[in-house]
């Protein structure tokens, strides 16, 4: 029988607890066994506390240590499943894609918007179809949810309260399980198996909106080392009223501060060539992330800076499809 670890993190697939009453992390191990007992038909599940936490406690660090766990435990396994609240989930999937360069595994993230302990749950076919990708699906970090396997470091949570809690706008799902499990190649990776846990966190994801004062901004950028620029549409932002954001611009590379563009429309990313304030952006070194989500770059920027100085290899790094989280 084939082998898949599974990685407890915690969420809300794992919680316990009716509203009013807040829902808290549960017993986890006991509750699987109990209510989805045919998963261990599908394979030799071994389990592994990592953490029992919502996800919104997990942090950079808790990246680093999950992606150094599943380095040092996949070469035992076929493929491994990750179960994680909803809320970060996006987050911790492009960090194990970047943090994991050479995967040669599936390594299938999954959650669900009721608890597991529930009658009308969908934590139980979330959780049967993580397992069944982590043994026929892509080796790379993926996401599974309401019957669709999604690229890791491409998904949004679209979805607070629905089934089809994800989405991936820019990327056609790598798998649909549906009467069959019908499953795409996905990403090759060059290289051996190898884990790169370095990060660090001092990057800030800036939203542009109109009324967004500069003065705001600009004394928070000598605590930064790196800067994401949620802007507009095509990478747009103001330039001509005295709420002009240039300055930040301006600022940031002469602090050396490297300066990331993405865009806050879901489909299609920017281009910095086609308006005035993205080719101003451009002047002021700022680099495209092209069609990259808000949370995917924030963590290639936050791994990229672990590794390099600011600079051209950091910008390179930046701008070359590592693990398929950009076109091109
Ligand atoms: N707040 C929960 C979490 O992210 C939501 C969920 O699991 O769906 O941990």
């Amino acid at each position: 029988m084939k082998r898949v670890l599974l990685i407890h993190t915690g969420g809300t697939l794992g919680m316990r607890g009716r509203r009013p009453h807040a829902l808290k992390p549960g017993a986890f191990l006991s509750t699987l066994r109990s209510r989805v007992p045919e998963l261990f038909e599908l394979a030799e599940l071994e389990l592994d506390l990592f953490s029992n936490v919502d996800s919104s406690e997990l942090q950079p660090e808790s990246w680093a240590a999950l992606a150094t766990r599943l380095h040092q435990r996949l070469g035992d396994f076929d493929g491994a499943v990750i179960t994680h609240g909803t809320d970060t989930l996006a987050w911790t999937a492009s960090a194990l894609s970047f943090m994991l360069p050479g995967l040669d595994k599936p390594v299938v993230l999954t959650g669900a918007q009721r608890p597991l302990a529930e009658v009308r749950t969908d934590a139980r076919l979330n959780l049967i179809d993580a397992v069944t990708s982590a043994l026929q699906g892509p080796a790379e970090v993926t996401v599974c949810f309401d019957s669709h396997l999604y690229r890791g470091n491409r998904v949004r949570k679209v979805s607070a309260g629905e089934y089809d809690a994800f989405d991936s706008p820019n990327c056609p799902p790598l798998g649909v399980l549906g009467v069959d499990a019908r499953f795409e190649a996905g990403w090759r990776s060059k290289g051996r198996r190898r884990v790169e846990p370095t990060v660090d966190a001092a990057v800030f994801l800036l939203k542009v909106f109109p009324g967004l004062d500069p003065q705001v901004v600009l004394p928070m950028l000598p605590h930064l080392h790196g800067l994401v620029v949620e802007a507009h549409g095509s990478g747009n932002f103001p330039v001509q009223s005295e709420r002009s954001l240039l300055p930040v611009f301006v600022e940031a590379k002469r602090r050396q501060l490297p300066v990331v563009v993405v865009s806050q429309a879901q489909r299609n990313g920017v281009d910095l060539s086609i308006y005035e304030s993205g080719q101003a952006a451009l002047e002021q070194g700022a680099l495209s992330g092209g069609d990259m989500t808000s949370s995917a770059a924030v963590v290639k920027l936050m791994h990229a800076l672990g590794q390099f100085r600011p600079g051209r290899k950091l910008g390179a790094y930046m701008a070359t499809n590592i693990a398929g989280e950009r076109t091109g």
